[in-house]
């Protein structure tokens, strides 16, 4: 049977929240022996996910944690602050640890862990590259860190260095969206984690060092030569006249899910 591709997605509530959720899933529902474990960052579950995945037709685990209120960006901060979605990839981590173990039991140990963001944009292709993962598998992410790609350098089918426009010298300087992890070599290391202390660009890094080292990564994507995943973000949407509608008793039905 094809090893199952875990899927970790870390989620917050805002307004093209619905959106992401939904392109997302339907990318997933194309991909065979997926299993979607949707984190939120909030402290209960939301009927809005919990609606999206029961209609997703997609095999899924729901759950969820908020941030701890010094670790969140507020309003206003710039983004590269402080890391997002660092105890949701936990959480995820922790289920396939400790809860999944319980369910499929622990002889079942067949499978490739992904975090994919839910702004993200996903090929197909790249599920298919993962799959085959022993330990940790990398391939090149699109539209990332100020460039066009950024991307591991293999010769003589290794990785010798990477190509990346900023703190190349990090351990592994690579976006998130850029590797999988065997779910066997996360069973083994329980310890393994994100530190959302972890300075600036070094997230990937903090987990991934007590896994694998650079000479052990395996390449994907035909030596990394092909993009097969995008580090799009999707703009915030401006609602101006949406408050000065309601200035005047006129906004949008807040009942109507958007
Ligand atoms: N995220 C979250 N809580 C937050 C902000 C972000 O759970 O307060 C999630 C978000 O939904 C996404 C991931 O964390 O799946 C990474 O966030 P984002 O896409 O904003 O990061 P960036 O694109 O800047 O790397
Ligand atoms: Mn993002």
């Amino acid at each position: 049977p094809l090893p199952t591709v875990f899927v970790i997605t870390p989620t917050y509530a805002r307004l093209v929240q619905k959106a992401e959720l939904t392109r997302l899933s339907q990318t997933f529902l194309h991909v065979p022996q997926l299993h979607w474990i949707v984190v939120e960052d909030s402290p209960q579950k939301t009927p809005l996910v919990s609606d999206l995945l029961k209609k997703s037709g997609l095999i899924y685990t729901h759950l969820h944690v908020p941030t701890a209120k010094d670790q969140k960006l507020q309003e206003g901060d710039p983004n590269w602050l402080k890391p997002r979605g660092v105890q949701q990839r936990n959480e995820g981590l922790r289920w396939l640890r400790e809860d999944r173990r319980v369910e499929a039991g622990a002889d079942n140990q067949q499978g490739v862990v992904y975090f994919a963001d839910d702004d993200n944009t996903y090929s197909l292709q790249v599920f298919e590259e993962m799959r085959s993962t022993q330990r940790v598998s990398v391939w090149p992410v699109g539209l990332v860190g100020g460039m066009k790609y950024e991307r591991p350098v293999v010769e003589g089918g290794k990785v010798v260095r990477f190509h990346t426009g900023w703190r190349p010298n990090r351990p592994f300087p690579m976006d998130m969206a850029g590797f999988a992890v065997s779910l066997k070599l996360v069973l083994a290391n329980p310890d393994a984690c994100f530190d959302g202390n972890a300075p600036m660009g070094f997230l990937e890094s903090s987990f991934l060092q007590g896994l694998v080292t650079i000479d052990e990564l395996e390449p994907k994507a035909d030596n990394c030569t092909k993009v097969l995943v995008w580090h799009t973000r999707t703009e915030k949407p401006k609602m101006k006249r949406e408050e000065a509608m309601q200035a005047q008793g006129l906004g949008s039905d807040p009942a109507l899910e958007v």
